[in-house]
C-alpha cells in the first residue's frame, strides 16, 4: 500500500454524519476488516477510512414479538452464539457459525457480509430468505430502509452509494410457533473457503399434522446474487414429510442446479453436492434419517 488514506473513528452516529457530511473523496467503513484488508491491498483504495467496529449502536441483536433486530457492526462470533436467537432463528446462526474460523468470525460482520456481496456470502442466502429489511443512513443524513434484493444488487455490487452505511437489519419473525429454519454449505475446505453452494431453507411445518404448509428456501454461489427456488419450494408446500418428500426435494434441487447454471464447469459438481446438502437439511431440520434412495432418480 502507498499513498495516504485519511483514517477516523467516531464514536457515534452523529459523528459519523458531521464526518461524511461536505467530504468529496471516497469513503470506506471499516467493520472486521476481513474483506477490506484484502480488497486494500489488491485494489483501488478509498481517501478517507471510516472504523465502525467498535461503535456500540451499530452492535446489538434485540428481539421484539414480530422481529429481530441486528446492529451492522454485530460480528458473527456473537451472532452465532444467541442462544436466544438461535432458539428463533437457527437459519441464521448456523450460517453465522460456519463463517471461516473462529478468528474470522470474531472480526466479520453482518453489515460487511451484506455490503461485500460475496456471491458465496453464507448470511447472504439467510437474509434473503427471512425476507430481511436492511437500514441504511445516507450520505445526506436521511435514513432509507430496503428489501436485501434491492441492496445486493450483483456479485460484489450493491445500490450503496458513497458514503451509505447500513445501520441495522430486520428480520420479520414469520410462521409464529410452526416456523423451522436451518442452513448448509459446502465449501473447498470447510474452514477457510468461501462456499462453493449453500442453503437456506425457512418453513411452516405443522408438527402435529406433519405437514409443510409453506416454505422459502434460497441457495447461494449458484448466480451472482442468492437465487430463490420457487420450483424446489412447490415440491414441499402443502406435503407431508416423508421419504417421497425427500426424494422429490433433491430432484427438484438437481433441476434447480442445472437451470441456474447449465453448462458451466461446476454444474456436474454442483448438481451433485446439492442432494448432499438438501439431505443433510432435511435431517437437520426433522430430526429423522432419510435414505438417499431416491438419489438414482435425481440424478437420472
Ligand atoms: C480466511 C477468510 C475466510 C472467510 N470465510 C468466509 C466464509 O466462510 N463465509 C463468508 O460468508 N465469508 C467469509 N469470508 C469473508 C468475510 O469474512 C465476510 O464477508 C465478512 O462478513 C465481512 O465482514 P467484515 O466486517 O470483516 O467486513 P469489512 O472487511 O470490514 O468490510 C467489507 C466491505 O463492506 C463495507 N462495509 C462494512 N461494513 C459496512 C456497513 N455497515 N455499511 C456499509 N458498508 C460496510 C466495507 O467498506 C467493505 O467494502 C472469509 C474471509 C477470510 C479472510
Amino acid at each position: 500500500m502507498t499513498g495516504l488514506v485519511q483514517s477516523a473513528t467516531p464514536g457515534n452516529l452523529a459523528e459519523i454524519g458531521a464526518l461524511v457530511d461536505g467530504f468529496s473523496g471516497n469513503i470506506s467503513y471499516i467493520a472486521g476488516g476481513t474483506d477490506l484488508v484484502i480488497a486494500l491491498e489488491q485494489g483501488p483504495r478509498p481517501d478517507l477510512i471510516i472504523d465502525i467496529s467498535r461503535m456500540r449502536a451499530l452492535n446489538f441483536i434485540d428481539a421484539d414479538v414480530d422481529a429481530v433486530h441486528i446492529g451492522a457492526a454485530t460480528p458473527l462470533s456473537i451472532l452465532a452464539e444467541h442462544r436466544a436467537l438461535a432458539a428463533k432463528l437457527p437459519v441464521l446462526t448456523q450460517a453465522a457459525e460456519q463463517v471461516g474460523s473462529v478468528q474470522i468470525r470474531n472480526r466479520a460482520t453482518i453489515g460487511g457480509n451484506i455490503a461485500s456481496a460475496v456471491p458465496g456470502g453464507d448470511l447472504l442466502p439467510v437474509l434473503k430468505c427471512l425476507d430481511c429489511r436492511i437500514e441504511v443512513l445516507r450520505r445526506d443524513k436521511t435514513t432509507i430502509t430496503r428489501a436485501f434484493d434491492e441492496v445486493v444488487t450483483g456479485s460484489g455490487e450493491t445500490s450503496l452509494g458513497n458514503g451509505d452505511m447500513i445501520t441495522r437489519i430486520t428480520i420479520p419473525l414469520r410462521f409464529g410457533a410452526n416456523r423451522i429454519s436451518a442452513f448448509g454449505k459446502i465449501g473447498r475446505r470447510r474452514e477457510l473457503a468461501i462456499a462453493r453452494l449453500n442453503l437456506a431453507l425457512l418453513a411452516d411445518y405443522d408438527s402435529t399434522a406433519n405437514r409443510i404448509n409453506d416454505v422459502r428456501i434460497v441457495a447461494g454461489a449458484i448466480g451472482p446474487v442468492p437465487l430463490r427456488l420457487r420450483s424446489v419450494e412447490r415440491q414441499l408446500r402443502g406435503r407431508a414429510v416423508d421419504q417421497a418428500l425427500a426424494d422429490d426435494f433433491l430432484q427438484a434441487l438437481t433441476a434447480a442446479v442445472d437451470t441456474a447454471i447449465p453448462g458451466r464447469i461446476s454444474q456436474a459438481y454442483k448438481r451433485h453436492a446439492v442432494m448432499g446438502l438438501g439431505l443433510d437439511l432435511l435431517q437437520n431440520l426433522f430430526a429423522r434419517e432419510f435414505t438417499p434412495a431416491g438419489w438414482s432418480k435425481a440424478q437420472a
